[in-house]
């Protein structure tokens, strides 16, 4: 196949057809048509206690001429790729990204859409200029975890960055012209902090205001710090139902208002924190206290010109003034809960505010379903039996 033709058009003679491009484990579930580009190599951060993707991976930047060699080969095997992924978990962190996002353009120029993986502490230390590069060279979309708005939950995992620094990151990425995609995950206050979890994951996503919110539910991977944790008892997993509240709660605080760091809590908010003093006082078992991560852990000593502040700028102000909705998906099968049997929740999907009580009476009657159902699981919990789970339904 070397040298030769695709698509009936004769292609770049030296192209090695049969060279196999190296690719990534990784991909959001939307990047599924996408054609993926591996650009680095695992996760340089690599220290949060949920997560096991790359656990066994050294991190690595990969050489341009590697990765242009990797891309001429995809050209081959995708030459009506319209959507390019870039991985693995932080291809940001690439020096020379500009020039590999420009061999992209290059290579697909039908592609419509560039995007990445990113990590937001790395979108608040890059400067303005950088990010302003990488989306004129053309970058389009960054997907990056902020798991968590609550700061204990964060510094819990380990997550390696603030809620405001989170803001920070996802402010600077819009106003580079991104289209920014963050994900929470579900479940990640366990039963003890799901308020906190619920209330201030809201507060980031309202202050943030990004495009896309992609819901995770919180499966507890053996061998991962976190379902350590839970073997030692100090991590209580959230059941099915409380994962259901969480969402709910989230929803619920998901409106559109301005400058919402300066308001005043309203008066659930501020219950909800006093109930949920465990995730804040002296309740809190050792690893959720400040200080289990240093601050100089975090990174934040290579901030950029700092044109961003969060709390600055209202919401509506991010997008160019535009009153903008925020795309809610639940694209992931670890969303799923299911009762006696049957699916009662597959997640929601729709637009923030605009859809927001269609959403709402969605997670009521799960909730309602889920208080009455016999044995009610989902994927987070068929992992801590320790049973397999599929996409379509639990192993019982
Ligand atoms: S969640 Fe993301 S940043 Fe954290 S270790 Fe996993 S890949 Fe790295």
């Amino acid at each position: 196949m070397c040298g030769e033709f695709y698509d009936g058009r004769p292609f770049i003679e030296e192209v090695e057809i049969c060279h196999e491009p190296e690719q990534p484990p990784y991909r959001p579930p939307s990047e599924a048509h996408s054609v993926l580009v591996r650009v680095t190599r695992g996760c340089a951060w690599n220290r949060c206690s949920f997560c096991g993707m790359y656990k066994r991976l050294r991190f690595e930047i990969r050489k341009p001429d590697d990765i242009e060699r990797d891309l001429l080969s995809l050209r081959a095997f995708y030459p009506k790729a319209r959507s390019i992924f870039l991985a693995d978990s932080d291809s940001l962190t690439h020096p020379k990204l500009p020039t590999v996002v420009e061999s992209i353009r290059r290579i697909f120029p039908e592609a419509e859409r560039i995007t990445s993986y990113a990590r937001l502490t790395t979108l608040r230390r890059l400067k303005p200029g950088r990010l302003r590069a990488l989306r004129e060279a053309g970058l389009t979309r960054i997907h990056a975890g902020l798991e968590s708005g609550s700061e204990p939950i964060l510094l819990r995992v380990r997550k390696g960055v603030r809620p405001e620094q989170a803001i920070e990151g996802g402010r600077r990425a819009i106003e580079a012209g991104f289209e920014l995609s963050l994900y929470v995950l579900s479940g990640l206050g366990g039963e003890d902090c799901w308020e906190d979890h619920a209330t201030e994951s809201a507060r980031v996503v309202r202050e943030t205001w990004p495009h896309f919110l992609r819901l995770r539910s919180l499966v507890l991977l053996p061998g991962t710090p976190l379902s350590d944790e839970q073997q030692a008892g100090t991590f209580r997993p959230a059941s099915p139902l409380t994962r259901l509240r969480e969402i709910r709660l989230l929803t619920e605080h998901l409106s559109h208002q301005k400058t919402s760091r300066d308001l005043a809590p309203s008066s659930h908010q501020a219950s909800s924190r006093r109930r949920a003093g465990a995730c804040h006082g002296e309740d809190c078992p050792p690893a959720l206290r400040e200080g289990e991560m240093r601050d100089d852990e975090i990174r934040n000593d290579e901030i950029g010109d700092g044109e961003i502040r969060g709390g600055e700028i209202r919401n509506d102000e991010i997008r160019g003034g535009e009153i903008s909705e925020i795309e809610i998906a639940s694209d992931h099968f670890s969303n799923m809960v299911w009762a006696d049997r049957e699916i009662i929740y597959g997640g929601i999907n729709g637009f923030l505010p605009a859809d927001r009580q269609m959403l709402l009476r969605i997670l009521d009657a799960a909730i309602e379903k889920a208080k009455t159902g016999q044995r009610v699981i989902d994927p987070g919990t068929i992992a801590l039996r320790g049973k397999q789970f599929s996409l379509y339904g639990p192993a019982l």
